[in-house]
């Protein structure tokens, strides 16, 4: 009984606190099976799975992980300031105002997001904020009020598209600052940041010299080599938009791979009676209904985010296109009426 309270006080604890952390094991001959779970980072729940000999060999590994992910988590914040840090919401706070010395995690996250606009021919562009910003706000109303949730007005999002220019963003890696040029303008690394925090720790445990892990933040799933020293994969589920099963859209064999899914129910507001996802198609404006998901399986996990974000906003044949000329890439797009698509690759990547 005292346990049991002392289980359920340290639930509240956590989630309270939104940090915390619990670790649990499999009693067994040999490496146990631990799983550590805590809420806070990034918005979202983080799920750490492995093996080890003791719990405590495990727990180190957790916090170490959840170290470097901390200092990802409040640089990339675009929300909140903390004290004595430069993060994306203080440049975004001095717009217009000149260079802005940063963290080299700085430099690197919106060198490899300039990259990602290139890559998908500005699909998903981090130099969007000032349009998703009033869809945050509208949506957030949306949410809290039903009743009266509205759409913005075209004349306003127009307005807000012409700040959004990724050419306004000036990155100086050698003098380590960041310069953004429009006054107007605001960054919004929502679509990159945690698959990129993700990908720079889980590169940092194997540098620790970790073998298996698999780490999922709000779903982004990286996996640290197979799930053992004989080679057997993780086994990923990608979940399924329509909450009415339990079934999985696809379960992946991942083997030092990235899982990403990108999906209408993540976030999203109605308005009579129309759903309204949080994924902004650049050229008109708005979300577009092209797809309830899309998943992307390849093994750096910043690009994975980036990639499913990006496909949101291209007709399918353009994103086959896109994925096909990428090595060790493969997407799973789940269309509007539920059925699904996949690219050349992803069968061989899934069991059942
Ligand atoms: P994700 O869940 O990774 O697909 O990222 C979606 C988030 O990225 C949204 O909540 C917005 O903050 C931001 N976002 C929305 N549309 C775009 C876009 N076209 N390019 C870049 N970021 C976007
Ligand atoms: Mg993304």
């Amino acid at each position: 009984m005292k346990r049991k309270i002392l289980l359920l006080s340290t639930l509240l604890l956590a989630l309270l606190l939104a940090t915390a952390c619990a670790v649990t094991g499999k009693l067994d001959e040999g490496p146990r099976k631990f799983e550590a779970e805590f809420i806070g980072l990034f918005d979202t729940l983080t799920r750490v799975m492995g093996y080890a000999e003791s719990e405590e060999e495990f727990a180190a590994v957790v916090q170490e992980l959840k170290d470097d992910l901390e200092v990802y988590h409040q640089l990339y914040d675009i929300y909140t300031a903390y004290p004595d840090l430069v993060n994306i919401k203080t440049i975004n706070e001095q717009a217009g105002q000149g260079p802005v010395v940063v963290d080299q995690k700085i430099i690197d996250l919106l060198l490899f997001s300039k990259d990602a606009y290139r890559l998908t021919q500005g699909r998903v562009n981090i130099a969007l904020g000032a349009v998703t910003k009033i869809w945050h706000r509208y949506r957030s109303e949306g949410v809290d009020d039903p009743e009266a949730a509205r759409l913005p007005k075209m004349a306003l999002l127009e307005e807000a598209a012409l700040h959004t220019g990724m050419d306004d963003l000036l990155i100086d890696p050698v003098k380590g600052t960041v310069e953004l040029k429009d006054p107007q303008m605001s960054l919004d690394v929502g679509a990159i940041a945690k698959g990129y925090a993700v990908e720079q720790a889980a590169r940092a445990a194997e540098e620790r010299g970790v073998k298996h892990l698999l780490i999922s933040v709000g779903g982004n799933v990286r996996a640290i080599g197979a799930r053992n020293d004989q080679g057997e994969p993780w086994r990923v589920g990608i979940e399924n938009p329509d909450y009415t099963t339990d079934d999985y859209l696809a379960i992946v064999k991942a083997d030092a791979i990235s899982v990403v899914t990108s999906g209408v129910y993540e976030r999203f507001y109605v308005v009579e009676g129309q759903s309204y996802h949080h994924i902004i198609d650049p050229d008109t404006l708005f979300p577009e209904n092209r797809y309830l998901s899309v998943s992307i399986v390849t093994p750096d996990s910043g690009l994975a985010d980036a990639l499913s974000t990006a496909l949101f906003n291209l007709d399918l044949e353009d994103g086959k296109k896109l994925i096909k000329s990428m090595e060790e890439t493969e997407a799973l797009w789940c269309m509007p009426d539920g059925s699904l698509v996949e690219s050349d690759g992803f069968a061989a990547l899934t069991s059942a």
